[in-house]
């Protein structure tokens, strides 16, 4: 087929759940492709030479190469090209901002009349469902033990790719988990709606088939040091405990009961703590964590739930499908408009206290400052507000060696090797970055894994990085 004619064939459009299925409930929404629809799918791709689509992808997968492989019928195989460089492609296939990476920068979608790219997504995510459901392992087997032990603090994509590299080459690994639950925020964070749990389950069943132990409920800084583990015999450490701390709002009256932050009112409802918000509620924030909080809220019971944001709607940060989805759920997004107050009675809020913003003086990266409307002030009547603008860093897992910290409070390390001013501790993910992406965790993991293979066998760190 010539590239012409992929460029006019119309993109595969997922099956999806009506809205009136999907609000009461925390079932997928989007559906796998079909074989079918899959190879219909895989024909558009234009296997170009220089792929922009693999430069866009922060673990630069080899996703011309996949795509041929599938094209070709040979999906096991091309399940394991993909594998090489994603240790997570269930999850990066449902979750990833597509349109930001390999999808947006697609040729098909810049040259073709509609627009639509190549759904990379929805191929990667044909491969894991295929091997799921021909009964292959996720896995490919792993080395025999050598013995050596390596700690890893977290068990969110960051420790889970340090764990899969590692165990991969024999190394003996022990996740220490915080939460009684494994998987991070993918686990606590993104609902099961857009990622289901049985994949996250697949996953640490993989692991731990290859060995991988996770011990829960232990709170590296608090139940354990870092040193303790070292003097127990763990020759390095990757510390990936992300970024679970909700910013605040800064307003007067955020301490009235009602406002509950997006992190720590999904990780509730997500570790099965029935949180009743009240018919109305406000979600604060246009990113990610905004938009679960609001769609999670709506499974919860709520039936006017709002978005404050303080740009336009060009600049919310989340996907545009996930801004899609919100709206026909029924929440209303109110652009150019930010808090300044909450007010209540008897240490209960009642209502939330607005300004109008306008867009002011642009950065060098196009981003526009909002700037209040003076006068412009506006009330909305509320039980409940969820602030979801931004996390930060925990930095006491690093309690008791002298770790260096960026200007932002997270962990700072060397960009090539993740190696932190402690030679036998790395780290990587949010913790590094900030509250970022599962692919760039994955990156980074990757990169730190690396690096403790290194150190280990006494090889240089750097050389040929
Ligand atoms: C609501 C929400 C939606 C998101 N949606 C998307 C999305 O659609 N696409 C996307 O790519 N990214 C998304 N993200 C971001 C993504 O989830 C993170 O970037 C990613 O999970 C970071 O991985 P990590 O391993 O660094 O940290 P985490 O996933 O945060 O895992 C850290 C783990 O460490 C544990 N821990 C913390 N401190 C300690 C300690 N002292 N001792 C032991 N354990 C500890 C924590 O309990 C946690 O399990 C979302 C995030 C949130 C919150």
């Amino acid at each position: 087929m010539r590239a012409k004619e992929r460029m006019t064939i119309m993109r595969q459009q997922p099956r999806e759940l009506s809205v009136s299925e999907r609000i009461n409930n925390f079932d997928e929404v989007v559906f796998g492709y079909d074989d079918k629809t899959a190879r219909l799918e895989a024909e558009r791709c234009l296997q170009c030479k220089k792929p922009k689509c693999r430069d866009a992808c922060p673990i630069h997968n080899d996703i011309p190469g996949f795509i041929r492989l599938l094209r070709e019928g040979k999906i096991e195989e091309a399940y394991w090209l993909d594998r090489q460089t994603n240790t997570l492609p269930a999850v990066c296939s449902r979750v990833c901002p597509h349109e930001f990476q390999c999808e947006g920068s697609c040729l098909v979608g810049q040259a073709s009349q509609s627009g639509q790219p190549v759904a990379i997504g929805m191929l990667e995510r044909y491969l894991v469902d295929w091997m799921v459901a021909n009964g292959k392992n996720l896995l490919q087997s792993c080395a025999l033990p050598n013995g050596r032990k390596v700690a890893i603090v977290g068990s969110g994509p960051a420790g889970m790719s340090v764990a899969y590299y590692l165990v991969k080459q024999g190394y003996d690994c022990t996740i220490f988990e915080s939460l009684s639950i494994s998987g991070g925020m993918l686990a606590v964070g993104i609902p099961a709606y857009r990622l289901p749990r049985a994949v996250i389950a697949a996953e640490f069943t993989a692991l731990s088939n290859c060995g991988v132990q996770v011990l829960s409920g232990v709170t590296i800084g608090r139940d354990k040091s870092l040193r303790e583990l070292k003097d127990q015999g763990f020759e390095a450490v990757f510390l990936g405990p992300g970024a679970h701390v909700s910013r605040r709002l800064g307003v007067e009256g955020e301490e009235l009961a009602g406002i509950i932050h997006g992190v720590d009112y999904l990780r509730r409802v997500n570790l099965g703590e029935p949180v009743n918000l009240g018919p109305n509620v406000v979600v604060v924030g246009g990113g990610n964590v905004a938009i679960d909080c609001a769609r999670t809220a709506l499974r919860t019971g709520s039936d006017q739930v709002f978005i404050l944001y303080r740009r336009g709607r060009a600049e919310m940060p989340a996907p545009k499908a996930e801004i899609h989805h919100l709206e026909e759920e029924g929440v209303r997004i109110e652009t150019l408009a930010a808090p300044v107050r909450v007010h209540g009675a008897n240490g209960r809020l009642s209502q939330i206290e607005c300004i109008r913003m306008k867009l002011g003086a642009c950065d060098d990266s196009g981003r526009c400052r909002p700037e209040p409307i003076e006068g412009s002030n506006f009330m909305i009547k509320v039980d409940a507000v969820i602030p979801a603008i931004s996390q930060d860093v925990d930095v006491t897992a690093g309690c008791g060696l002298d770790l260096a910290l960026s200007r932002f409070r997270t962990f700072e390390v060397d960009e090539i090797t993740m190696q932190t001013s402690v030679p036998w501790v790395f780290a990587a993910g949010d913790a590094v970055l900030g509250p970022q992406t599962v692919a760039k965790a994955i990156f980074q993991a990757k990169e730190a894994a690396e690096s403790i293979h290194r150190l280990l066998q006494g090889l240089d760190l750097k050389e040929g990085r």
